[in-house]
Protein backbone atom coordinates (compact mmCIF):
# COMPACT_ATOMS: atom_id res chain seq x y z
CA UNK A 1 0.00 0.00 0.00
CA UNK A 2 1.96 3.36 -1.18
CA UNK A 3 1.37 6.44 1.09
CA UNK A 4 -1.19 8.26 -1.13
CA UNK A 5 -3.33 5.04 -0.47
CA UNK A 6 -2.72 5.09 2.93
CA UNK A 7 -3.79 8.90 3.23
CA UNK A 8 -6.32 8.22 0.40
CA UNK A 9 -8.36 5.36 2.80
CA UNK A 10 -7.69 7.71 5.52
CA UNK A 11 -9.42 10.48 4.42
CA UNK A 12 -12.03 7.73 2.94
CA UNK A 13 -12.43 6.47 6.08
CA UNK A 14 -12.57 9.34 8.23
CA UNK A 15 -15.60 10.85 5.77
CA UNK A 16 -17.40 7.63 6.50
CA UNK A 17 -17.01 8.24 10.21
CA UNK A 18 -17.50 11.58 10.56
CA UNK A 19 -21.42 11.51 10.04
CA UNK A 20 -21.87 8.48 11.56
CA UNK A 21 -20.62 9.57 14.50
CA UNK A 22 -22.53 12.97 14.36
CA UNK A 23 -25.35 10.26 14.16
CA UNK A 24 -24.09 8.37 16.58
CA UNK A 25 -23.78 11.75 19.45
CA UNK A 26 -27.45 12.37 18.90
CA UNK A 27 -28.33 12.30 22.84
CA UNK A 28 -31.86 13.13 24.36
CA UNK A 29 -29.89 16.32 26.12
CA UNK A 30 -28.62 17.42 22.25
CA UNK A 31 -31.72 16.63 21.24
CA UNK A 32 -33.61 18.90 23.27
CA UNK A 33 -31.12 21.48 22.89
CA UNK A 34 -31.55 21.74 19.03
CA UNK A 35 -35.65 21.69 19.57
CA UNK A 36 -35.18 24.14 22.44
CA UNK A 37 -36.19 27.50 20.24
CA UNK A 38 -39.30 26.00 18.35
CA UNK A 39 -40.31 24.36 21.57
CA UNK A 40 -40.77 27.60 23.10
CA UNK A 41 -42.26 29.18 20.09
CA UNK A 42 -45.15 26.14 20.98
CA UNK A 43 -45.42 26.72 24.31
CA UNK A 44 -46.17 30.72 24.34
CA UNK A 45 -48.44 29.86 21.83
CA UNK A 46 -50.13 27.70 23.90
CA UNK A 47 -49.59 29.77 26.76
CA UNK A 48 -51.28 32.58 25.14
CA UNK A 49 -54.33 30.14 23.94
CA UNK A 50 -55.51 28.55 26.95
CA UNK A 51 -58.49 26.32 26.73
CA UNK A 52 -60.89 25.19 29.62
CA UNK A 53 -60.92 21.30 30.49
CA UNK A 54 -63.16 19.68 27.93
CA UNK A 55 -62.85 22.24 25.20
CA UNK A 56 -59.57 21.68 24.28
CA UNK A 57 -60.17 22.00 20.38
CA UNK A 58 -57.42 24.50 19.54
CA UNK A 59 -54.60 22.77 21.72
CA UNK A 60 -55.97 18.89 20.58
CA UNK A 61 -55.27 20.38 16.52
CA UNK A 62 -51.66 21.82 17.30
CA UNK A 63 -50.75 18.37 19.37
CA UNK A 64 -52.14 16.38 16.22
CA UNK A 65 -50.09 18.40 13.92
CA UNK A 66 -47.01 18.49 15.95
CA UNK A 67 -47.27 14.42 16.09
CA UNK A 68 -47.90 13.91 13.01
CA UNK A 69 -45.19 16.01 11.67
CA UNK A 70 -42.82 14.03 14.12
CA UNK A 71 -43.96 10.38 12.14
CA UNK A 72 -46.77 9.56 14.32
CA UNK A 73 -49.79 7.65 13.23
CA UNK A 74 -52.41 10.14 14.78
CA UNK A 75 -56.23 9.88 15.83
CA UNK A 76 -58.39 12.66 16.91
CA UNK A 77 -61.57 13.01 19.04
CA UNK A 78 -61.12 10.34 21.27
CA UNK A 79 -62.88 10.40 25.11
CA UNK A 80 -66.66 9.48 25.99
CA UNK A 81 -67.59 11.61 28.92
CA UNK A 82 -70.44 10.90 31.15
CA UNK A 83 -71.68 14.48 30.21
CA UNK A 84 -72.41 14.47 26.58
CA UNK A 85 -71.52 18.63 26.57
CA UNK A 86 -68.06 17.66 26.99
CA UNK A 87 -66.57 16.93 23.30
CA UNK A 88 -63.79 14.56 23.19
CA UNK A 89 -60.96 16.28 22.06
CA UNK A 90 -57.89 13.55 23.22
CA UNK A 91 -55.13 13.28 20.60
CA UNK A 92 -53.13 9.89 20.40
CA UNK A 93 -50.00 9.68 18.58
CA UNK A 94 -48.46 5.94 17.74
CA UNK A 95 -45.31 5.98 16.75
CA UNK A 96 -43.78 2.17 15.32
CA UNK A 97 -40.42 0.74 15.29
CA UNK A 98 -40.68 -2.25 15.02
CA UNK A 99 -41.44 -5.39 17.72
CA UNK A 100 -40.55 -4.64 21.28
CA UNK A 101 -42.27 -3.26 23.73
CA UNK A 102 -45.59 -0.62 24.24
CA UNK A 103 -44.54 2.62 26.47
CA UNK A 104 -47.73 4.91 26.80
CA UNK A 105 -46.24 9.13 27.44
CA UNK A 106 -48.90 10.67 28.37
CA UNK A 107 -49.13 14.89 28.71
CA UNK A 108 -52.21 16.91 29.68
CA UNK A 109 -53.70 20.09 28.22
CA UNK A 110 -56.45 21.80 29.95
CA UNK A 111 -56.05 25.26 31.54
CA UNK A 112 -58.05 26.89 34.15
CA UNK A 113 -60.78 29.60 35.09
CA UNK A 114 -57.37 31.94 36.95
CA UNK A 115 -56.90 35.46 35.85
CA UNK A 116 -53.22 35.60 34.94
CA UNK A 117 -51.61 37.88 36.94
CA UNK A 118 -47.73 37.16 35.88
CA UNK A 119 -46.93 40.43 34.28
CA UNK A 120 -45.54 38.30 31.49
CA UNK A 121 -45.27 39.53 27.47
CA UNK A 122 -46.92 36.04 26.56
CA UNK A 123 -49.48 36.36 29.58
CA UNK A 124 -53.04 34.76 28.43
CA UNK A 125 -55.71 37.67 28.12
CA UNK A 126 -58.44 34.85 27.06
CA UNK A 127 -62.11 35.19 28.51
CA UNK A 128 -64.22 32.48 28.02
CA UNK A 129 -67.74 31.29 29.36
CA UNK A 130 -67.17 28.49 31.72
CA UNK A 131 -69.81 25.17 31.63
CA UNK A 132 -72.46 27.23 33.71
CA UNK A 133 -72.33 30.05 31.11
CA UNK A 134 -70.29 32.41 33.97
CA UNK A 135 -67.62 34.77 31.73
CA UNK A 136 -64.32 33.54 33.45
CA UNK A 137 -60.51 34.18 32.20
CA UNK A 138 -58.74 31.29 31.22
CA UNK A 139 -54.61 30.67 32.46
CA UNK A 140 -52.19 28.19 32.20
CA UNK A 141 -51.46 28.07 35.74
CA UNK A 142 -50.99 24.22 36.08
CA UNK A 143 -48.04 24.50 33.39
CA UNK A 144 -49.89 21.72 31.36
CA UNK A 145 -48.48 23.67 28.00
CA UNK A 146 -44.79 23.39 29.49
CA UNK A 147 -46.00 19.52 29.31
CA UNK A 148 -47.55 19.70 26.04
CA UNK A 149 -44.06 21.26 24.48
CA UNK A 150 -41.83 18.58 26.76
CA UNK A 151 -44.28 16.18 24.64
CA UNK A 152 -44.00 17.43 21.42
CA UNK A 153 -39.91 17.80 22.00
CA UNK A 154 -40.07 14.23 23.58
CA UNK A 155 -42.52 13.00 20.46
CA UNK A 156 -39.22 14.74 18.28
CA UNK A 157 -36.34 13.22 19.93
CA UNK A 158 -37.38 9.36 20.15
CA UNK A 159 -37.93 9.87 16.30
CA UNK A 160 -34.84 10.84 15.77
CA UNK A 161 -33.31 7.96 18.04
CA UNK A 162 -35.32 5.40 16.09
CA UNK A 163 -31.59 3.73 15.91
CA UNK A 164 -31.50 3.30 19.55
CA UNK A 165 -35.03 1.82 20.23
CA UNK A 166 -37.74 -1.00 19.68
CA UNK A 167 -41.51 -1.41 20.11
CA UNK A 168 -44.32 1.23 20.00
CA UNK A 169 -45.14 4.41 21.71
CA UNK A 170 -48.22 6.01 22.22
CA UNK A 171 -48.54 9.52 22.87
CA UNK A 172 -51.37 10.53 24.77
CA UNK A 173 -52.47 14.00 25.06
CA UNK A 174 -55.74 13.99 27.41
CA UNK A 175 -58.09 16.51 27.97
CA UNK A 176 -59.77 17.66 31.16
CA UNK A 177 -57.44 16.15 33.62
CA UNK A 178 -58.49 19.23 36.06
CA UNK A 179 -61.68 17.87 36.24
CA UNK A 180 -60.06 14.30 36.93
CA UNK A 181 -62.47 12.91 34.20
CA UNK A 182 -60.28 12.88 31.01
CA UNK A 183 -58.20 9.67 31.55
CA UNK A 184 -61.27 8.05 32.36
CA UNK A 185 -63.01 9.50 28.90
CA UNK A 186 -60.18 7.87 26.95
CA UNK A 187 -60.10 4.78 28.20
CA UNK A 188 -64.35 4.47 27.94
CA UNK A 189 -63.49 5.17 24.68
CA UNK A 190 -60.81 2.52 24.00
CA UNK A 191 -57.89 3.74 24.38
CA UNK A 192 -56.00 0.40 25.40
CA UNK A 193 -58.37 -1.89 22.99
CA UNK A 194 -57.91 0.58 19.59
CA UNK A 195 -54.47 1.31 20.44
CA UNK A 196 -52.47 -1.58 22.80
CA UNK A 197 -52.58 -1.98 26.25
CA UNK A 198 -49.12 -0.41 27.31
CA UNK A 199 -46.02 -2.34 29.57
CA UNK A 200 -45.31 0.67 30.89
CA UNK A 201 -47.29 4.11 31.40
CA UNK A 202 -45.16 7.60 32.11
CA UNK A 203 -45.87 11.05 33.05
CA UNK A 204 -44.48 13.93 34.66
CA UNK A 205 -45.77 17.04 35.98
CA UNK A 206 -44.08 20.53 36.90
CA UNK A 207 -43.13 21.21 40.11
CA UNK A 208 -43.80 25.54 41.60
CA UNK A 209 -41.77 24.40 44.56
CA UNK A 210 -38.82 22.52 42.96
CA UNK A 211 -35.86 23.80 41.23
CA UNK A 212 -35.00 24.25 36.99
CA UNK A 213 -33.03 21.70 36.24
CA UNK A 214 -33.83 18.96 38.60
CA UNK A 215 -36.03 16.07 38.48
CA UNK A 216 -38.17 14.37 41.47
CA UNK A 217 -39.88 11.17 42.39
CA UNK A 218 -41.71 9.60 44.76
CA UNK A 219 -41.67 5.47 44.79
CA UNK A 220 -45.03 4.32 45.67
CA UNK A 221 -48.18 6.59 46.50
CA UNK A 222 -46.87 9.79 44.86
CA UNK A 223 -50.72 11.73 45.10
CA UNK A 224 -53.85 10.94 46.78
CA UNK A 225 -57.01 9.38 46.20
CA UNK A 226 -59.76 12.02 45.57
CA UNK A 227 -63.45 11.63 46.96
CA UNK A 228 -65.74 14.16 46.66
CA UNK A 229 -68.91 13.96 48.99
CA UNK A 230 -72.24 15.46 49.60
CA UNK A 231 -73.94 16.28 52.95
CA UNK A 232 -77.66 17.60 53.57
CA UNK A 233 -78.02 17.58 57.48
CA UNK A 234 -81.63 17.49 57.29
CA UNK A 235 -83.40 19.33 60.86
CA UNK A 236 -86.95 20.85 61.50
CA UNK A 237 -86.61 24.53 61.23
CA UNK A 238 -87.97 27.15 63.07
CA UNK A 239 -87.84 30.84 64.98
CA UNK A 240 -84.62 31.78 66.14
CA UNK A 241 -86.13 32.58 69.36
CA UNK A 242 -87.43 29.04 69.41
CA UNK A 243 -85.07 26.31 69.10
CA UNK A 244 -86.50 23.98 71.62
CA UNK A 245 -89.00 23.61 69.20
CA UNK A 246 -86.70 23.05 66.10
CA UNK A 247 -84.09 20.48 65.54
CA UNK A 248 -81.35 22.99 64.82
CA UNK A 249 -79.58 21.33 61.40
CA UNK A 250 -76.69 24.10 61.43
CA UNK A 251 -75.66 23.31 64.93
CA UNK A 252 -75.35 19.41 64.18
CA UNK A 253 -73.69 20.06 60.92
CA UNK A 254 -71.17 21.95 62.88
CA UNK A 255 -70.94 18.73 65.63
CA UNK A 256 -70.25 16.58 62.09
CA UNK A 257 -67.63 19.12 61.02
CA UNK A 258 -65.61 18.46 64.48
CA UNK A 259 -66.39 14.60 64.71
CA UNK A 260 -65.20 14.31 60.97
CA UNK A 261 -61.89 15.51 62.58
CA UNK A 262 -61.69 12.81 64.60
CA UNK A 263 -61.33 10.36 61.81
CA UNK A 264 -57.98 11.58 61.51
CA UNK A 265 -56.79 11.53 65.38
CA UNK A 266 -58.49 8.68 66.56
CA UNK A 267 -59.62 6.17 64.31
CA UNK A 268 -57.04 6.33 61.54
CA UNK A 269 -53.46 4.45 61.91
CA UNK A 270 -51.19 7.14 62.04
CA UNK A 271 -49.27 5.90 59.48
CA UNK A 272 -51.77 5.99 56.80
CA UNK A 273 -52.01 9.48 55.32
CA UNK A 274 -55.74 11.69 55.39
CA UNK A 275 -57.40 14.48 54.63
CA UNK A 276 -60.99 15.05 55.34
CA UNK A 277 -61.78 18.97 54.49
CA UNK A 278 -65.28 20.74 54.53
CA UNK A 279 -64.78 22.92 51.90
CA UNK A 280 -68.62 24.24 51.51
CA UNK A 281 -71.20 25.24 54.22
CA UNK A 282 -74.16 26.52 53.10
CA UNK A 283 -77.59 27.23 55.01
CA UNK A 284 -80.02 29.76 56.41
CA UNK A 285 -81.24 33.00 55.27
CA UNK A 286 -81.68 34.89 57.88
CA UNK A 287 -80.18 35.98 61.81
CA UNK A 288 -83.77 34.81 63.21
CA UNK A 289 -84.31 31.65 61.02
CA UNK A 290 -83.60 27.85 62.19
CA UNK A 291 -83.31 26.63 58.59
CA UNK A 292 -84.63 23.38 57.46
CA UNK A 293 -81.50 21.94 56.14
CA UNK A 294 -77.85 22.84 55.47
CA UNK A 295 -75.64 21.53 52.84
CA UNK A 296 -71.94 20.78 52.92
CA UNK A 297 -69.37 19.39 50.30
CA UNK A 298 -66.22 17.30 51.28
CA UNK A 299 -62.81 16.53 49.76
CA UNK A 300 -61.38 13.51 51.04
CA UNK A 301 -58.05 12.43 50.89
CA UNK A 302 -56.37 9.13 50.94
CA UNK A 303 -53.78 6.40 49.66
CA UNK A 304 -54.88 2.91 50.48
CA UNK A 305 -57.73 1.47 48.88
CA UNK A 306 -58.79 0.06 52.46
CA UNK A 307 -58.03 3.26 54.32
CA UNK A 308 -60.51 4.96 51.72
CA UNK A 309 -63.26 2.68 52.50
CA UNK A 310 -62.68 3.35 56.19
CA UNK A 311 -63.05 6.66 55.82
CA UNK A 312 -65.87 6.97 53.80
CA UNK A 313 -67.64 4.62 55.90
CA UNK A 314 -66.95 7.08 58.90
CA UNK A 315 -67.95 9.79 57.56
CA UNK A 316 -71.38 8.65 56.98
CA UNK A 317 -71.66 6.68 60.32
CA UNK A 318 -70.17 10.28 62.14
CA UNK A 319 -73.20 12.11 60.29
CA UNK A 320 -76.13 9.62 61.23
CA UNK A 321 -75.01 9.48 64.36
CA UNK A 322 -74.87 12.97 65.57
CA UNK A 323 -78.61 13.32 64.29
CA UNK A 324 -79.53 10.49 66.14
CA UNK A 325 -77.52 12.24 68.86
CA UNK A 326 -79.54 15.28 68.34
CA UNK A 327 -82.68 13.81 68.14
CA UNK A 328 -83.44 13.92 64.37
CA UNK A 329 -86.57 11.60 63.50
CA UNK A 330 -85.13 8.54 61.53
CA UNK A 331 -86.85 9.94 58.07
CA UNK A 332 -84.90 13.16 57.96
CA UNK A 333 -81.62 11.38 58.72
CA UNK A 334 -78.69 13.45 57.26
CA UNK A 335 -78.37 12.30 53.27
CA UNK A 336 -74.84 11.31 52.62
CA UNK A 337 -73.40 11.02 49.13
CA UNK A 338 -69.77 10.12 47.43
CA UNK A 339 -70.30 11.33 43.91
CA UNK A 340 -68.60 8.14 42.49
CA UNK A 341 -68.25 10.11 39.06
CA UNK A 342 -65.52 12.49 40.11
CA UNK A 343 -63.14 10.05 41.81
CA UNK A 344 -59.90 10.12 40.88
CA UNK A 345 -57.71 7.19 42.69
CA UNK A 346 -54.55 7.49 44.01
CA UNK A 347 -51.08 7.59 41.65
CA UNK A 348 -48.81 4.89 42.34
CA UNK A 349 -45.26 5.21 41.59
CA UNK A 350 -43.86 1.20 40.84
CA UNK A 351 -41.09 0.90 42.62
CA UNK A 352 -39.29 -1.47 40.52
CA UNK A 353 -39.75 0.88 37.70
CA UNK A 354 -38.97 4.27 40.17
CA UNK A 355 -35.79 2.32 40.96
CA UNK A 356 -34.82 1.26 37.45
CA UNK A 357 -35.44 5.11 36.61
CA UNK A 358 -33.53 6.95 38.76
CA UNK A 359 -29.95 6.14 37.70
CA UNK A 360 -31.30 6.75 34.15
CA UNK A 361 -32.24 10.36 35.24
CA UNK A 362 -28.31 10.91 37.30
CA UNK A 363 -27.18 9.82 34.25
CA UNK A 364 -28.73 12.45 32.20
CA UNK A 365 -28.87 15.05 34.24
CA UNK A 366 -26.03 14.74 36.93
CA UNK A 367 -26.56 12.82 40.37
CA UNK A 368 -27.21 16.46 41.90
CA UNK A 369 -30.33 17.23 40.08
CA UNK A 370 -32.33 14.15 40.80
CA UNK A 371 -34.49 14.47 44.06
CA UNK A 372 -36.54 12.19 46.24
CA UNK A 373 -39.77 13.96 47.20
CA UNK A 374 -42.74 13.39 49.58
CA UNK A 375 -45.86 12.42 48.33
CA UNK A 376 -48.43 14.94 48.38
CA UNK A 377 -52.03 14.46 49.23
CA UNK A 378 -53.22 16.35 45.64
CA UNK A 379 -54.86 14.14 43.23
CA UNK A 380 -53.73 13.86 39.35
CA UNK A 381 -55.69 11.61 37.22
CA UNK A 382 -52.48 9.88 35.35
CA UNK A 383 -53.36 7.35 37.76
CA UNK A 384 -55.69 6.07 35.19
CA UNK A 385 -53.45 4.49 33.11
CA UNK A 386 -52.01 2.36 35.82
CA UNK A 387 -55.20 0.36 36.13
CA UNK A 388 -57.46 0.08 39.28
CA UNK A 389 -54.96 -2.90 40.30
CA UNK A 390 -51.78 -1.27 39.53
CA UNK A 391 -50.75 -3.72 36.64
CA UNK A 392 -49.51 -1.57 34.54
CA UNK A 393 -46.35 -0.46 35.65
CA UNK A 394 -46.25 3.31 35.82
CA UNK A 395 -44.24 6.17 37.31
CA UNK A 396 -45.70 10.22 36.88
CA UNK A 397 -42.26 12.27 38.03
CA UNK A 398 -41.91 16.21 38.87
CA UNK A 399 -39.91 18.70 36.84
CA UNK A 400 -38.37 21.85 38.72
CA UNK A 401 -39.70 25.05 37.40
CA UNK A 402 -38.03 27.67 39.81
CA UNK A 403 -35.02 29.71 39.39
CA UNK A 404 -33.21 29.01 42.61
CA UNK A 405 -32.05 32.22 43.13
CA UNK A 406 -36.57 32.70 43.43
CA UNK A 407 -36.40 30.24 45.85
CA UNK A 408 -33.95 31.49 47.95
CA UNK A 409 -35.39 34.91 47.73
CA UNK A 410 -38.54 33.51 48.84
CA UNK A 411 -37.23 31.72 52.00
CA UNK A 412 -35.31 34.70 52.93
CA UNK A 413 -38.72 36.27 53.27
CA UNK A 414 -40.61 34.03 54.92
CA UNK A 415 -42.81 34.01 52.27
CA UNK A 416 -44.33 30.82 50.09
CA UNK A 417 -43.85 30.76 45.99
CA UNK A 418 -46.81 31.41 43.56
CA UNK A 419 -47.89 27.34 43.73
CA UNK A 420 -49.66 25.44 40.93
CA UNK A 421 -53.01 27.57 39.70
CA UNK A 422 -51.99 30.66 41.42
CA UNK A 423 -52.47 33.24 38.81
CA UNK A 424 -49.03 34.51 39.43
CA UNK A 425 -47.46 30.73 38.95
CA UNK A 426 -44.67 31.65 36.05
CA UNK A 427 -42.61 28.57 34.82
CA UNK A 428 -39.21 29.59 33.96
CA UNK A 429 -39.89 27.66 30.37
CA UNK A 430 -36.85 26.78 28.32
CA UNK A 431 -35.04 24.94 31.29
CA UNK A 432 -38.37 23.10 32.61
CA UNK A 433 -39.22 21.94 29.13
CA UNK A 434 -35.12 21.15 28.66
CA UNK A 435 -35.42 19.03 31.32
CA UNK A 436 -38.84 17.40 30.35
CA UNK A 437 -38.06 15.80 26.98
CA UNK A 438 -34.45 14.71 28.53
CA UNK A 439 -36.14 13.18 31.22
CA UNK A 440 -38.92 11.71 29.54
CA UNK A 441 -36.91 10.44 26.48
CA UNK A 442 -34.18 9.33 28.55
CA UNK A 443 -36.86 6.99 30.33
CA UNK A 444 -38.66 5.26 27.28
CA UNK A 445 -35.15 4.78 25.80
CA UNK A 446 -34.22 2.88 28.95
CA UNK A 447 -37.85 0.43 28.68
CA UNK A 448 -37.42 0.32 24.79
CA UNK A 449 -33.56 0.34 24.33
CA UNK A 450 -31.94 -2.13 21.60
ZN1 LIG B 1 -53.77 21.55 38.14
ZN1 LIG C 1 -51.68 19.98 36.52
Amino acid sequence: MTNMNVRFCAILSLSIVVPALAFAQQTPQSLADAELPSLLAIYKDVHSHPELSGHEERTAALIAKELGAAGCEVTEHLGKYADPKFKGYGVIGVMKNGDGSTVLVRTDMDALPVEEETGLPYASKVTTKNDEGKDVHVMHACGHDAHIAAFIGTARALAKLKDQWHGTILFVAQPAEELGTGARALLKDGLYDRFGKPDFALGFHDKADMQIGHIGVTEGYTYANVDSVDVTVRGVGGHGAYPHKTKDPIVLAAEMINSWQTIASREDNPLDPIVVTVGSIHGGTKHNIIPDEVKMQLTVRTYKADVRDRVLAAIDRIAKGCAVAAGIPPERAPIVTVRKDEFTPATYNNPDLTKRLVPVWKRALGNENVEIVDPTMGGEDFSEYSLPDHSIPAVDFHVGAVDPAKIAEYKQAGKELPSLHSSKFAPVPEPTIRAGVIGMTSAVLELMKK
